[in-house]
């Protein structure tokens, strides 16, 4: 890099965070502005299993390796399979010093990469409007509130609804087909044995073609569980989703036949149930480039979350952060980060689609279907 540039970040979920930590490590300069009004207003979400070929090599690259280490749960690696009928078919236990996917709180991962950077580097409550392209490479961000400000590199890290992508694509997500309703236990060692014993120390799948149930373990005693379906966005036509009772109701229809234990996962929740449909980008999604705006994470890639989106969302965060301290100039960053990180994305979102076709397929079956590559999130 010959100059210093002006570096905005559109969002701070885990790949825009992990690129401004790489940048400011090697004194580069930079801003990330970020639509929620604090750090604390929303909850993060469940945990995330950090792949060692992915997610690591990025808080590797952030020198940050050592505190997630102490942060993760390897041992909520372990996962267990179960049929409808509550039959385990299969177990994969977790070895304590095994370090290939440990787990971590979403919000253990954020706190740590917040920590990270210097202070007063997040605008909070900074909603990005759009970025518009300005000639000799540089691009305008315009605020929510009319203002506009100039930079000579805009990365959109905003996620699946990206106000950044317009700028270099026409794509929008679409429905994938599948449903994932999420509801929370507290306390389960102590509240509910029961979903403890299913969930152990990780995850538990129990599956019957278009249908499955999902729990997941995440620090303090606390489980999530996804009731994931095939089925049409408006599922809860004539339902009010407010009405927890109504949800419950409609969703024991959905899982009738299926075992009692099981089945208790829809009935012993606190709290309600939040409604979450999956939404993926065109495969393949690519662009032609634009001087001085790229795309990172679900920005670029919104994929079926098959366990690899927040690790590419930070692999593609560190290796943006060290095309720009490597090149020159920032086109030349970007082409040296584009023609890495897109292909790697096309392949792995068709890799995901295929294990969305295959672990929810569009039938109704006793089976419990379960590609060997796929990893439950
Ligand atoms: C239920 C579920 C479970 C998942 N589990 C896993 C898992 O186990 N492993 C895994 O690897 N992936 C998982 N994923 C996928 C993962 O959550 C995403 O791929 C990942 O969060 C993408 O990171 P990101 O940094 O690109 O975007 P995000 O995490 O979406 O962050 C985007 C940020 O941008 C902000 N923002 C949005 N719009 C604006 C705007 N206009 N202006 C300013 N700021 C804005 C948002 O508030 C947010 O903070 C899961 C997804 C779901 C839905």
């Amino acid at each position: 890099m010959s100059t210093i540039p002006r570096i905005a970040i559109v969002g701070a979920g885990p790949g825009g965070l992990v690129c401004a930590r790489v940048l400011q490590q090697h004194g580069v300069p930079v801003t990330v502005f970020e639509h929620e009004p604090d750090p604390d207003s929303r909850s993060q979400g469940g945990t995330l299993d950090i792949h060692e070929d992915t997610g690591q090599v990025a808080l590797r690259a952030a020198g940050l390796f050592d505190r997630f280490l102490a942060l993760s749960r390897p041992e909520s690696q372990e996962w267990r399979l179960h049929d409808r009928h509550a039959t385990l078919i299969r177990h994969d236990q977790a070895d304590e010093d095994d370090l290939s996917s440990p787990e971590i709180d979403r919000g253990q991962l954020r706190a740590l990469l917040l920590d990270s950077l210097a202070p007063r580097t997040v605008r909070w409550g900074h909603s990005v409007r759009a970025v518009t392209p300005l000639p000799h490479g540089t691009a305008r961000l315009h605020h929510h509130d009319r203002t506009v400000e100039d930079f000579d590199l805009v990365i959109g890290a905003d996620g699946a609804w990206s106000r950044v992508r317009p700028a270099l694509s026409d794509a929008q997500p679409s429905y994938a087909g599948v449903t994932m309703v999420e509801a929370h236990f507290d306390d389960v060692d102590h509240r509910h044995p029961g979903i403890a014993q299913l969930v152990g120390r990780g995850t538990m799948s129990a599956k019957a073609g278009r249908r499955s149930l999902v729990l997941q373990r995440n620090s303090n005693g606390h489980v999530r569980a996804y009731i994931t379906f095939r089925g049409p966005k408006d599922w809860h036509a004539g339902l009010d989703l407010a009405d927890t009772e109504a949800v419950r109701a409609r969703l024991l229809a959905q899982y009738q036949g299926w075992d009692e234990s099981l089945l208790d996962i829809l009935r012993d929740n606190e709290g309600g149930f939040i409604n979450r449909p999956m939404f993926v980008l065109p495969v393949p999604h690519t662009w032609q480039r634009v001087p001085g705006i790229t795309l990172l994470g679900d920005a670029a890639h919104l994929m079926p979350p098959i366990g690899v989106g927040a690790n590419l969302a930070l692999l593609d965060g560190a290796e943006l952060a060290q095309a720009v301290i490597g090149h020159p100039t920032i086109d030349e960053a970007l082409d040296a980060y584009e023609s890495v990180m897109l292909p790697r994305a096309i392949e792995t979102a068709k890799t995901a689609q295929h294990m969305l076709t295959t672990l929810m397929p569009d039938t109704d079956t006793d089976e419990a279907l379960f590609p060997d590559a796929a990893w439950p999130e």
